[in-house]
Formats: structure tokens, sequence, C-alpha cells
């Protein structure tokens, strides 16, 4: 391919002193720069609206983060012109350029990534070792979709025919919509828009409320790219209005969403109908929430499992699509599991505050994920043991982790995503037992299994149906490229991102055949 192999981005490293200087003060650069005011972004030209949103930090909610002109429906509809307009130009780029571009973008956030940091830690309460993980996967994108771009583009090999030459070719399909969640800020939306670009698409994004100054900051980055006026449009709006604008608009060809169950299967019916002068169906990725099942037998390597748990269940305060929201615990390691467990639990969630000096355990997101969390808390007895209750804290969306001991497959904190720092315990008679547990929820997104035996790892991986499936090891955490990622069931219907076959959900086949032998007529 004339590129060197691709390899994920390092970590940055929080030991050394001059990196934790450095980052500290890219973070007080970020600090000086809060409350600023932010335009859509559309073909190129910087635009303002009646609404503004106030993004605010949830760890101190007093504090403004940046006011956000947020888009209406009409604006939504001047977006997808202007990625309409922006199309055939880019289709028609090069992949070499589209290829430079990206890894020229690449570069630039690779540059900016301790100020990226700041952002994501200002906005959405991430500490910096989970904000540099996301960020390093961000970058990631940039390298593997300009590699997958060049591979994609030199087609297929097909039989020969000898008295025809034959092709079969990847197309852009058009224009489309990427609607990201707030939860990674910066890896989502780029994981759907650079792919999407890379492709030879141009795209309306409309990330989520909750991130949308940190959207502003990706953009940024293709502007300074030197990505053409009109590939990329920045659409911040509030999902109902403009989010559904978009999903409905004749003219997008297809829709990228990561988000919530609820909003995601309702983009799907909404997007699967034809509205007037639509020209082709919509093709459609989904890839929404989980609740994701740990389990750990006698045979598991008992301290690191409870680490990796840990990191697991509260790594993020819970709210990652990813983290373990059920543990499955065979019978005869229960107690002594719990035991330790409880005793983590305690030591990580301690050392609470304000992601931007890297505490390990920050706030929620808002007031209204925190009210659901405290909704589950008020009646967690009714389904349980309660044997660690979390406490608010403010100012800020704190609140302590919550674990329930004791609780049936089928109550409702087994079965439903709190998506934030609640845990259920399934007590199993056997690996069957705690498998079928581990497969009796909607969602298959992740799982993750604690042991060293052979047999019992075989049946494991034979028997939970999960889009990723971590053996010995955390749930949470998955690379580029290394970790392909997404569910099945009501977790996802999309090719797994960071996959080889991505790409193609991006892409349209055609197939050229050119008659070059013509048989004489005797
Ligand atoms: P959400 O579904 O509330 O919002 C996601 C996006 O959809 C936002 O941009 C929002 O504005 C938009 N939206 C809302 N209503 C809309 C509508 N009617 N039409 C179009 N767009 C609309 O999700 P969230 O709270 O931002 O994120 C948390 C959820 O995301 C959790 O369920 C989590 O599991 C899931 N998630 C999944 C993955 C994955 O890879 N499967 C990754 C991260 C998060």
């Amino acid at each position: 391919m004339g590129l060197e192999p691709f390899r994920n981005e390092a970590f940055l490293d929080f030991n050394l002193p001059e990196e934790r200087a450095r980052t500290a003060a890219a973070i007080a650069e970020v600090r000086g720069r809060l409350g600023a005011e932010y335009p859509l972004r559309i073909g190129g030209q910087a635009v303002t609206c009646h609404e503004v949103f106030e993004s605010r930090d949830p760890a101190d909610p007093a504090t403004v983060v940046g006011r956000v002109h947020m888009a209406s429906r009409d604006q939504a509809r001047l977006a997808v012109e202007a990625a309409t307009r922006a199309f055939a130009p880019w289709a028609h780029v090069s992949p070499w350029e589209r290829a430079a571009l990206l890894l020229r973008a690449g570069d630039i956030l690779r540059q900016r990534r301790r100020e990226m940091l700041g952002w994501v830690a200002y906005e959405v309460g991430k500490n910096w070792t989970q904000a540099d993980g996301e960020i390093a996967e961000a970058i990631d994108h940039f390298e593997w979709n300009a590699r997958q771009l060049l591979l994609w583009d030199s087609g297929r090999e097909i039989p020969p025919l000898q008295s025809e030459i034959n092709q079969y070719r990847y197309l852009p399909l058009g224009v489309g919509v990427v609607i990201s969640p707030w939860n990674f800020p910066t890896t989502l939306p780029l994981g759907m828009a650079v792919a999407a670009v890379a492709a030879g698409n141009t795209v309306v994004l409309k990330p989520a409320e909750e991130a949308s100054v940190i959207a502003q900051q990706l953009f940024s980055v293709f502007e300074e790219a030197g990505l053409p006026h009109g590939v990329l449009n920045l659409l911040p709006g509030l999902g109902p209005e403009v989010g559904d604008a978009l999903v409905r608009d004749p003219d997008v060809q297809f829709v990228a969403f990561v988000g919530s169950r609820k909003v995601g299967t309702e983009i799907h019916q909404r997007a699967a109908g034809l509205v007037p002068k639509q020209r082709q169906l919509k093709r459609l990725m989904t890839e929404m929430g989980g609740k994701n099942a740990t389990i750990v037998t006698a045979a598991a390597d008992i301290p690191w499992a409870v680490r990796e748990v840990v990191s697991s269940v509260i790594g993020y305060q819970g709210q990652k699509c990813s983290a373990t929201s059920r543990l499955v615990l065979l019978d005869e390691v229960h107690d002594r599991f719990l035991e330790d467990l409880l005793a983590e639990i305690e030591r990580v969630s301690a050392d609470l505050g304000h992601a931007a000096e890297n505490h390990a355990y920050g706030p929620l997101i808002n007031q209204a994920a925190l009210n659901k969390v405290n909704g589950y808390i008020k009646q967690a007895a009714d389904w349980g043991r309660v044997v660690r209750i979390g406490e608010p804290r403010s100012p800020g969306h704190f609140v302590g982790p919550t674990v329930v001991d004791e609780v049936p497959a089928s109550a409702p904190i087994a079965q439903e995503e709190i998506f934030g720092p609640f845990l259920a315990i399934l007590r199993a008679r056997s690996l069957e037992h705690a498998v079928e547990m581990g497969n009796s929820v909607e969602y298959a997104l992740t799982g993750a299994a604690f042991t060293q035996d052979p047999m019992e790892l075989d049946y494991i991986r034979q028997h939970f149906l999960v889009g990723n499936l971590y053996l010995n090891r955390s749930s949470t955490g998955a690379m580029a490229g290394v970790h392909p990622f997404g569910g099945y069931k009501l977790s996802g219907t999309g090719p797994k991102v960071g996959s080889p076959d991505y790409l193609g959900f991006f892409l349209q086949a055609q197939a050229i055949t050119q008659k070059v032998r013509f048989p004489r007529s005797i």
C-alpha cells in the first residue's frame, strides 16, 4: 500500500513528571477559554441561531464550558444542501489525497491531544487516563481509515472472463448524517465521521448536546487540516428536533447513530420510511446500549479479576456502553469475591473530585442522569440485598457507587441499562447457569469472564453471546483495529467500528463489464 502498517496510538504516561506538567499546562490553557460562544458550521460558514445552549461542567455546574448555537429544523435542511453541493467534488478527490488529508488531521489531533483532554475533562467529566484512552482511539480512527480507504479503493478480485474486462469497485453513498452520544465525545463522532468522509461521502454531524463544545474542537481539527468546505458540517442541536429532521431528510442517504436504545430504535423506524422526493432507502447503523455481564468462577485469579471488574463497573462512573453492570458470581467464589470487590470500590471511589485534576472518580454527566440513578437507588432494596449505597455529593452531579447483591436475573436492575455506578450481583449455581443469566437480557454488547480453567473458557467462548467478549480482562477499553467494537440484539445493527468491514457500510459496490473481444459472424 506504500504506507507503514497501522499501529495503535500509544497512551500518554502520566507517571512521568514532565508529562503531568505538560498536561496540566494544556488543561490550564483550556480553563482560560471556557465560556466562549460557538456557531454552527455549514458549508464552511459560521452560522448563528436564536437558541443558545449553555454546556456546563458536570463537576461544577456554575461553570459554563461554552455557549453553543443550536440549529433549527430549517438549518438542518441548509446543512444537508451544503453537504449535497460538496459531495461530487469530494467524491472525485483521489483516494491518495483523501488519505493524506486524514493523516494530516490525525497529526493535528496528536499535537492537540492534551488540549483535547482538557475539553473532555471540563465538558463531560472524564479524568486524564480515561480521556487519553479515548483520544488515542480517536487518533487511531484517522490512521486506520486512511489505510482502509486505500484498501477498499483497489476493489476486489473477481474471476476473469476471456472476452471481457470486469471490475468490481466501491463508490461512496452520498450525504450522510452522524449522530453521536456524549460519553465518548471524541472517538465516537470521529469513528463514524472519519470513516464516512474517508469513503468519499459528505456528512452532517449532530453531536450530543452535552458534548457540543468538544465537537467544535474536533471540527477545528478538520478545518486546520484543510478539509474542503461542506464535506463536514457541524450541526449542534436538540436531538428530537434537529436530529429528527436530519434522519427524515429525503436527501440523506445514510444515518450512522450511536446512543441509547430508545433513540436508536426510534431512528430505525423513522429512517426506514419513504418521504416525498426521496430517491433511495436510507442505510442505517444504530449502535445502542448494553447491560453487560462479567462472570467470575472459582478458577479466576481473584485479585486481578477484582481490579478489572471494579475498573469496568465504576471507571468513568459506569457511564460507558461497555461497562459491567451485572456481576455473575459462581456460588463457591461469591463471598470472598464480594468482600474484596467492596474494598476495592471503596478505595477507588474515595478519590472523588474534578476530572481536570485527574481524580479517579468523577461526576455523572447531568442532573437527569443523577435523578435516574437515584430512582434506582430508592427502589434497590425491592430487588436484592443492598451492600453499598451511593451517597450524593454536591456541587456537581456526584453520586458514589451502589452495589446490590442476590439480585434475580429478571429484576429491573439486572435487565435495564442504568448508565451509572450501579452494580447488580447475581449468584450462579454452575457455569451453565452463569452463562444463561449472562445471555438473559435484550442487549448483547460486551461481556467478560474470569477463569483460568481451559474447559470453562471454552464453554464461555461457545455459549456467551455478546458482540465483544473479553476473557480474563475488563469488559471496557476497546482499541481500533485490534478490538473491533459493536453489539448484537438490541445493542446494535452495524458493522464493528475499527474493523476491516466498517468502511463497507459507507460504500456501495458497482460491477463494470466491458466487452473487449467481438466474435466475427460467419
Ligand atoms: P441518546 O440516545 O440520548 O442521544 C444520542 C444522540 O441522539 C444525541 O446526539 C441526541 O441529541 C440524539 N437524539 C436524541 N433524540 C433524537 C431523535 N429523536 N432523533 C435523532 N437524534 C436524536 O444517548 P446519550 O445519552 O447521548 O448516550 C448514552 C447512550 O449511548 C447509552 O445508552 C449508551 O449505552 C449508548 N452508547 C452506545 C455505544 C455503542 O457503541 N454501542 C457507545 C457509547 C454510548
